[in-house]
């Protein structure tokens, strides 16, 4: 069982900004980076709204430069999966991973969110063959092609415009008559030639070729007149929001109806010692930016809560004994 100071829970820019912080606190952070090291940025072809890089630079550039900084000042990451925790008994933190134990006296959690999924028959099938879930990662293999975009909020219509720099048409299949996304964003989308609009519909499933040799059409429904028809594509890109990847925390953290970590101002949960940030407790902004700035807060209530928390234990060792 390894006893640390902080543990970070996610490697994204969230908690790669905290271990930073803390590192530079001297607490020597353990980073427990997940199943991939950066989350959604690692497979982000290019991000061109990070301040200090007016000419842009890949995710995982990005990534392996907030890693890199954060181990110059001590902090260790470790590529494991964290199992299970418990929180019931207060800090120090009993966290378990794959390969390790740890007690860990206060816990920063920045373990994000996955792109939520259709759980349509073929969805499974053809992730990879057909099926995507980022533009940015898989456009470039649908160069020339027919392709269909899911959603109606802003991630469908960002990721479908970038999409028309490869697809031959971009046909956005909406489950409403009305977009979710911002004004803006569709009016970029209604003036561009390569896109189409399929209101009122609701992908049933994605059919492969019948040769295997990925996906040739989504059998769709109208929802209004109950129709269905068959529509031919070469590729799925499925935008329907997002879902917090919660399920290691069970009940022993408070939890919003969408399912994201509740947090105060200072990134608190309503676990005392245990702080969250990025896209596990913000379901709106979702930027690198953004999770920048949440882990460089979580990190600093973290470091006061740690201070004041052995302030307090300094004081109770020096009291005189009762009696
Ligand atoms: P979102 O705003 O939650 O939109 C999800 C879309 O998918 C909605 O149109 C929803 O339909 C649809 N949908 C959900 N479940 C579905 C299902 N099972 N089948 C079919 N359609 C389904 O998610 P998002 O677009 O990923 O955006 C998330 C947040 O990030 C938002 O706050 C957004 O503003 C922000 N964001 C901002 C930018 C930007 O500013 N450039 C870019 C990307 C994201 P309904 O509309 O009927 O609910």
């Amino acid at each position: 069982m390894k006893k640390e100071r902080v543990v970070i829970i996610g490697s994204g820019p969230a908690g790669l900004t905290a271990a930073l912080y803390t590192a530079r606190a001297q607490l020597a952070p353990v980073v427990i980076a997940g199943a991939q090291l950066g989350g959604q940025v690692a497979i982000t072809h290019e991000i061109e709204n990070y301040p200090g890089f007016p000419d842009g630079l890949s995710g995982p550039e990005l990534v392996e430069r907030m890693k890199s900084h954060a181990e110059n000042f001590g902090a260790k990451v470790e590529f494991d999966l964290v199992e299970s925790v418990d929180f019931s008994r207060g800090s120090p933190f009993y966290i378990k991973t794959l390969g390790e134990e740890y007690l860990a006296d206060s816990v920063i959690v920045t373990i994000g969110a996955d792109p939520r999924k259709l759980g349509v028959p073929g969805e499974t099938e053809y992730v990879g063959a057909g099926v995507s879930y980022c533009g940015t990662c898989d456009g470039f293999f649908f160069r020339g092609k027919d392709i269909v975009v899911v959603g109606g909020g802003d991630s469908a219509l960002e990721e479908g415009i970038f999409l028309t720099r490869f697809a031959t048409s971009v046909n956005i299949i909406h489950r409403r008559d009305e977009l979710r996304a911002g004004v803006q964003l569709q009016q970029r989308a209604f003036n561009n030639d390569k896109i189409s609009f399929t209101w009122n519909s609701v992908v049933e499933e994605i059919i492969g070729c019948e040769n295997g040799g990925g996906v040739s059409a989504v059998r769709l429904k109208n929802r209004v007149t109950g129709e269905e028809t068959i529509a031919p594509t070469e590729g799925v890109f499925i935008f329907i929001g997002h879902d917090p990847n919660n399920a290691v925390f069970g009940d022993q953290i408070a939890l919003n109806e969408n399912g994201y970590i509740i947090t105060d101002q200072r990134y608190r949960t309503n676990v005392d010692g245990v702080f969250a940030a990025g896209e596990i407790q913000d379901e709106i902004w979702r930027q690198v930016a953004t999770s920048v700035g949440q882990g460089t807060s979580a990190a600093m209530a973290a470091i006061q809560w740690l201070e004041a928390r052995e302030e307090t234990l300094q004081e109770l060792d020096a009291a005189p004994a009762a009696g």
